[in-house]
């Protein structure tokens, strides 16, 4: 394949305008003709390059703009994939990672809560009912806790929040006051019976296994609904 000389008519010049300067007997015509032709190539090469530079200045926008979009879209796609869809809640999967992720250098209490009946809450008033009851039940956990702890929607109607540095008796104090927020004014997606939860409770030492902590918060949740329901458990055995 041959290659392109993209600068062939400019090579051409300079070795015309080259040999008229070597050459000691020119005539004064041959210079002007040399330097006009000059002068002319070096007008359209900067031409060239000032429409090579904004043209490359737009395509640096461009793919600035792309570039921003593409981060914007892989947030989203993280955050999609971290999150539940009808919450917002953290998922089950993202739960477990954070828990890890804090016990590696944190305490750490688990409050687990599971809503009250709420088979009986969908078949009697339909499934998107329901779901808009998990909806404003996930909005009363947000602003009873006021930003603390993280909150996660493990299962259908199941429930984590995970509360760092807070001690046991610190989290079962909190998960008494989210079971209020839910029992003690109806819901508006459901004005016409209370909606109620159980609650387990379980604290974590800093390295200890996360695995252990939900199965702790789990049995005492268990205790809960087998004490009456709406109620706060707390681990049986505890380790602070
Ligand atoms: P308990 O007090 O013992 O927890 O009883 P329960 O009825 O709450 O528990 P059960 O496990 O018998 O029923 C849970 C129901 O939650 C069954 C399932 O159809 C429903 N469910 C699970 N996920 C969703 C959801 O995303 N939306 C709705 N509307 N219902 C769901
Ligand atoms: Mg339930
Ligand atoms: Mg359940």
């Amino acid at each position: 394949m041959t290659e392109v000389d993209l600068f062939e008519d400019e090579t051409a010049i300079l070795a015309r305008s080259t040999e008229v300067l070597s050459s000691a007997a020119a005539e004064p015509a041959q210079y002007r003709l040399a330097l006009a032709d000059l002068v002319q190539s070096y007008g359209r090469l900067m031409r060239e390059s000032r429409r090579l530079i904004a043209r490359s200045d737009r395509t640096e926008r461009e793919l600035n703009l792309l570039n921003a979009r593409l981060q914007q879209l892989s947030d989203e796609l993280d955050h999609k994939a971290r999150h539940d869809n009808l919450t917002g809640a953290l998922n089950r999967g993202a739960v477990f990672e954070r828990a890890h992720h804090f016990l590696k250098d944190s305490a750490l209490s688990l409050i687990v809560l599971d809503i009250d009946f709420f088979k009986r809450i969908n078949d009697e008033f339909g499934h998107p009912t329901g779901d808009a009851v998990i909806r404003e039940l996930v909005n009363r956990l947000r602003k009873s806790l006021n930003g603390k702890g993280e909150i996660g929607r493990v299962g259908g109607e199941e429930f984590t929040i995970l509360l760092r540095e807070v001690s046991l008796a610190d989290a079962v104090t909190l998960a008494e006051k989210v079971r209020a927020a839910i029992a003690e004014e109806l819901f508006t997606c459901l004005p016409s019976r209370p909606v109620t939860a159980s609650f387990g409770v379980s604290w974590s030492a800093m390295h200890s296994d996360f695995e252990d902590a939900y199965a702790r918060a789990d049995a005492a949740l268990y205790k809960a609904k087998h004490g009456g329901r709406n109620r706060v458990e707390r681990e049986l055995q505890t380790k602070n």
